[in-house]
């Protein structure tokens, strides 16, 4: 398997970032496929009926237009602006890894080839990237492999009583769920503590504690983060809710 080579920063919501906005990742439920949503367009129809810190409203809140993503090809995300906060809201779709230019289906992938291996590491990292030296390849696998096996472990420690007795590999969540794709399933259940969840499958702080290089303050949104009821639902004809949530300062992958 080769896996389509995939730039490995992600280009953040560049202009408010240098403007020094905060900008906060959300998750725009979406059972669509990254090629889907591109086709679709489905960041039109995404929506964020108040803004999450001021749900009285009187803030200014907006529609912010799109960024685009360095991938998949075509990808924009939608956003919003509250003036008052000073605050871009961005909704992520569950077929996005957070802060990596790549799909969840895509880092699923790279940490499946490892997980189920029969070779070593540097033979699955020069299979699934050709393109690169093999020191590279490998380095590029392993923050996956990283990343999905700390998902995994705090999956059980979000929710001890669904996960607390499975295996905190791919195959063993895989067959607790009953799903083929087990990241964005990862993502739905975790609900709320999505912030919680380490990147690349949840949408918590880029300074995720026990990620490797991440370093940087709190960036708040006011005195507390938004809480869950206080994160609109989406308008009706949305595809689905919108929650969670995080403190993204940039969308790139941690090195
Ligand atoms: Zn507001």
């Amino acid at each position: 398997m080769v896996l389509a080579r995939t730039h490995e920063k992600v280009r953040p919501a560049t202009v408010d970032a240098v403007a020094g906005l905060e900008v906060v990742q959300l998750r725009h439920e979406s059972q669509l496929t990254s090629e889907e949503y591109v086709k679709q367009r489905a960041w039109e129809s995404a929506s964020l009926e108040h803004c999450p810190v001021h749900p009285e409203g009187g803030c200014g809140f907006a529609r912010h237009g799109t960024y685009p993503r360095v991938g998949p090809p075509g990808m924009l995300i939608a956003r919003w602006y509250c003036e008052k906060a000073h605050v871009t809201f961005s909704l992520l779709p569950d077929c996005l890894a957070s802060r990596l230019s790549s799909t969840l289906a895509d880092v699923e992938k790279v940490a499946t080839a490892v997980e189920q291996r029969a070779a070593s590491i540097e033979t699955v990292a020069e299979e699934l990237r050709p393109d690169i030296g093999v020191q590279g390849a490998v380095r590029w696998v392993r923050r996956r492999v990283a990343a999905v096996a700390n998902a995994l472990k705090a999956l059980k420690g979000l929710l001890p009583d669904v996960f607390g007795s499975v295996e905190p590999t791919l195959g063993g969540v895989r067959a607790a769920l009953g799903v083929v794709e087990v990241l964005p399933a990862v993502r739905e259940s975790v609900g709320a503590q999505l912030k919680a969840m380490p990147p690349y499958v949840g949408l918590g702080p880029r300074h995720f504690r026990g990620e490797r290089g991440q370093r940087g303050r709190q960036h708040g949104v006011g005195a507390d983060p938004p809480s869950r009821r206080r994160l609109l639902r989406a308008s009706p004809e949305s595809s689905g809710r919108h929650e969670g949530v995080a403190h993204g300062r940039r969308d790139e992958e941690a090195k």
